[in-house]
């Protein structure tokens, strides 16, 4: 006999190769354990980039005796019973398989109670339970994983250095703290402050805490309900942006997910405001009947499908640009902010609470890799004692500060109430008419109105200009095409002549007829007439470039990118001289643009400084 059935102990352990990778997973399968039982409070202890010791205290629902032992089982879960519920999953966890995985590479206690009566200790090796005792009955669960992968040596070769373990867990505590705000999170390393969250249910305030206050200043709420979608969150001003996708979180019924296609729709939604290869910072929850969403993916990785997804992004999209529309967006002058102080931090978010707790501050170790800059700002507000943070604090501490660095140029509060008024009444006339002083540097656009002085870069505003021009003049297309006198040879990729072949017909019916020419050749004999003079070949890429981007033709998204295209080479440099009329006229025409503040390519156009805080700088006023 050749074939053998495994032992539970060694399909456990083979199980858990997939289940539990590194030290982040076993912190995220028990930490959403806690969650799925109702917990409104975690704390995470970690011991050596939880290599040494992972401890996860909660006070959710707890467990019987009888059933803490089932736990351990294989495949044993309380969370679906048949196949039907897996249609209908509201729960983080739903295979059974974590906790025996995990009990089955490492030295496992278990403290659990319902709180009712006398609680359970378990003690497990490798998956065997080894001891078996009552406890106290408070209510809830403590689970301890000491020396994970202690029976599994290769898998330990395979961990990288302590930074990137500890890493890898911070991103997650702040992935699943921004996914659930109404649970208060506490995380130490090494007996020392990593993370905290005060479970308020106030997304900005774990903003706040994750990418720090400033980043929660400056962003804008979005609220939206359909028959469908419930969706609530967070978007980034524009100019608040960063290098990596990673800041985008988005999170489905409660459940952090990735999906690149809804991250294409919230940057679309950007449009031109983001600068090239910048991303933005987003947190959106989103609510849906979970019948609507496959959860059944793959145990480790964030995927879920779900169905109606093109209404969803159509949806956010248009959320993030209306409400861009909804506001101007001149980046105010920022001079110098009270940052030497490193206390100021501090005093700002202890405003309620504290006097003096500033003093007992004892800094947290920062992680060298990931979440890199998001912890760095953490690091000035752990370890303090959390004071609710809401938007009427941050105006009011503001204020604080202001009072405390008297001799400093503060910026006036800006916060988003009261920003959110301001622009409404702003939005009837925008920019008031702005007279030009002079040229700087040949560059810049120095002119002032009743609301103080503007610098206005004036190439960036001509772009504007041309950009809303041509997008104008691409919008209204006539079908007919043009014939060309000499036809064009393409030479294609590989993977580009695949999404010509499958494409087709939809870009025959918008005018492009592709002949195929050998293998990877194509000729084009004639193109559709709105195609901009001397831009031929490089909307015609474009074009293909976008099918295989969003697959599908979508004929405004190519019209936009010809239009960004041509006003991009067709407007004035930098170091031209303009006299007081053109540069008038240049002004005028930038006030009627729809969005005078940013270029295309996302740079700002026009620096603003108020009369008051010019009067500011100039000690006229305190
Ligand atoms: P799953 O989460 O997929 O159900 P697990 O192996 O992670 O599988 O957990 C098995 C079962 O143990 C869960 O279904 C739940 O009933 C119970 N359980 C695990 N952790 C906790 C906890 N912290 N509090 C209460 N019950 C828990
Ligand atoms: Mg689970």
């Amino acid at each position: 006999m050749k074939i053998y059935q495994m032992s539970d102990a060694l399909a456990n352990k083979i199980a858990a190769g997939e289940v539990v990778e590194r030290p982040a997973s076993v912190v995220k399968e028990l930490v959403e354990n806690s969650i799925d039982a109702n917990s409104t409070w975690i704390k995470v202890e970690i011991k050596e980039a939880g290599l040494e010791q992972i401890k996860i205290t909660d006070n959710g629902d707890g467990m019987s005796e009888e059933d803490s032992e089932r736990a351990f089982l294989p495949h044993a879960t309380s969370k679906i019973k048949d196949e039907n519920d897996l249609f209908h999953i509201k729960t983080l966890g739903f295979r059974g398989e974590a906790l025996a995985s995990i009990a089955s590479v490492s030295q496992l206690t278990i403290k659990t109670s319902e709180g009712t009566e006398a609680g359970t200790i378990l003690r497990l090796e490798g998956g065997k339970t080894i001891e078996k005792k009552k406890s106290d009955a408070r209510k809830g669960t403590e689970i301890t994983v000491d020396n994970l992968f202690f029976n599994t040596p290769a898998r330990l070769k395979y961990m990288k250095s302590l930074h990137t373990e500890l890493g890898h867990i911070t991103d997650l505590l702040n992935r699943l703290s921004l996914s659930h705000p109404d649970i208060r999170f506490e995380a130490t390393h090494n007996g020392k402050g990593l993370f905290k969250t005060a479970g308020t249910g106030d997304m900005l305030q774990v903003i706040s805490q994750v990418y720090g206050m400033n980043v929660a200043k400056n962003m804008l709420p979005i609220k939206h309900e359909t028959l469908d979608f419930k969706i609530e969150g967070y978007i980034a001003k524009p100019e608040v942006t960063r290098a990596s996708r990673n800041y985008i979180s988005t999170i489905i019924n409660g459940r952090y997910i990735k999906s690149i296609p809804l991250h294409h729709a919230i940057v679309r939604g950007y449009h031109t405001l983001l600068p090239i290869g910048r991303s933005p910072i987003v947190v959106l929850s989103i609510k849906m009947d979970p019948i609507l969403v496959d959860v059944n993916v793959h145990p480790t990785k964030l995927e879920v499908r779900f169905s109606k997804d093109k209404e969803l992004f159509t949806l956010l999209e248009g959320l993030i640009r209306d409400k861009f529309r909804e506001i101007t967006l001149i980046p105010e002058l920022e001079h110098k902010k009270p940052k030497p102080k490193e206390k100021s931090y501090q005093h700002t978010m202890n405003f309620e609470s504290n006097k003096g707790v500033a003093e007992n501050l004892n800094p947290v170790e920062a992680p060298i890799e990931a979440p890199k800059e998001a912890f760095m700002q953490n690091k000035d507000q752990s370890n303090t004692e959390m004071a609710p943070l809401s938007t009427e604090t941050i105006t009011r501490n503001e204020l604080v500060e202001e009072q405390e660095n008297q001799d400093e140029i503060v910026r006036e509060p800006v916060q988003l109430e009261e920003t959110k008024k301001e622009y409404a009444n702003a939005s009837q006339e925008r920019v008031p008419t702005m007279y030009p002083i002079g040229q700087l540097q040949g560059t810049y656009i120095l002119a002032q109105n009743e609301n103080g002085l503007y610098m206005i870069d004036q190439h960036a505003a001509q772009e504007r200009i041309k950009y809303e021009f041509f997008r104008e003049k691409l919008g209204h297309p006539s079908n007919e095409s043009q014939e060309l006198l000499i036809p064009m040879t393409f030479e294609f990729s590989k993977q580009e002549s695949i999404f010509i072949e499958q494409y087709k017909e939809d870009l025959e019916k918008v005018g492009l007829f592709f002949e195929q020419f050998g293998n990877q050749t194509y000729v084009i004999r004639s193109h559709p007439n709105w195609f901009p003079n001397g831009f031929e070949e490089e909307v015609i890429r474009e074009m293909v470039e976008q099918v295989m981007n969003d697959e599908k033709v979508n004929i405004e998204a190519i019209r936009e990118d010809a239009a960004i295209l041509m006003s991009c080479k067709r407007s004035i440099k930098a170091n031209h001289y303009l006299n007081q009329e053109e540069m008038f006229r240049l002004l005028e025409d930038l006030r009627n643009t729809t969005d005078p503040f940013t270029c295309p390519h996302g740079r700002p156009i026009i620096v603003h400084f108020s009369t008051y805080e010019l009067e500011k700088m100039f000690k006229r006023v305190m």
